[in-house]
């Protein structure tokens, strides 16, 4: 039985009193919600210190939205390292975002050492892979998520126990355009199945999260299919009403 999580990605939005309000708006709704789904906030890098101090009672989980692949501290400039994210109470890094694979270039590889980064730290990688709309349209889905799988499989399969993975189709992210339950059904069963070539156990335990505009209506459909265990949350995480909507559809589902 694969635990729930819904992740929320706050992207480089709000300042901090919006995100004060946000945080007292969640920890009223999602306290019970906690019980039977894990919840996670991933503020930009800025405010990651005044949202743990904020969660600090709470069982939602900190988060943050990217990592350096670089393991120990050096002259990375704008850099932040695993060890520092962990340092300040991170739990979860989100990787791969396509936002920095496709927006500022972050190859497989790069990606890969990120995830291993994360994990030397104990923080919970959350990978995200997903095709372009022209990949999807030309049959190349398959061979590119299973690429982005595979980057991380050569730098050693135990990278993935306990990583979670973000199926994020690219054109489904912040377009309003969500992939069916079926197509996203078709694609985390697709995972599944890549992983267990190289381990069983793994491809069972993982959790792999859908991505790409959720919002309350249709979230309930979309967890309720067999391999989504959850979500990876962009524009709807910004409203505590719809992101505990989310959470709560979540747990239903469970
Ligand atoms: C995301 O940024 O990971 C995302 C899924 O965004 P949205 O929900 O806004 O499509």
């Amino acid at each position: 039985m694969r635990r729930p999580l819904v992740a929320g990605n706050w992207k480089m939005n709000g300042n901090s009193e919006s995100i004060r309000v946000l945080l007292a708006g969640l920890e009223n709704t999602l306290a019970e919600i906690c019980q039977s789904v894990d919840v996670a906030v991933c503020p930009p890098h800025v405010y990651l210190d005044q949202v743990g101090r904020s969660l600090q009672d709470s069982e939602m989980i900190l988060g943050a939205q990217d990592v350096s692949r670089h393991v120990e501290d050096g002259a990375y400039t704008g850099e932040c390292s695993a060890n520092m994210l962990k340092d300040i109470g991170c739990s979860m890094v989100i990787v791969g975002h396509s936002e920095r694979r496709h927006g500022l270039g972050e190859t497989n590889d790069w990606v890969a050492e990120k995830v291993v980064a994360a994990r030397k730290a104990g923080l919970t990688p959350i990978l995200c892979v997903g095709e372009l709309l022209e990949e999807r349209e030309t049959g190349r889905m398959q061979s590119v998520i299973e690429g982005q799988l595979q980057a991380v499989i050569d730098l050693g399969m135990e990278n993935f126990e306990g990583t979670v993975i973000a199926y994020e189709p690219v054109w489904a992210i912040g377009t309003g355009k969500t992939a069916s339950p079926e197509q996203a059904q078709e694609v985390h069963a697709m995972i599944r199945a890549y992983l267990a070539g190289f381990s069983q156990g793994i491809a069972q335990d993982i959790r792999i999260l859908y991505g790409g505009s959720v919002k309350p209506d249709n979230a309930g459909t979309l967890f309720a299919m067999q391999d989504i265990d959850g979500g990876l949350i962009g524009g709807a995480s910004l409203s505590a009403d719809d992101f505990t909507a989310i959470c709560q559809a979540a747990c239903q589902d469970g």
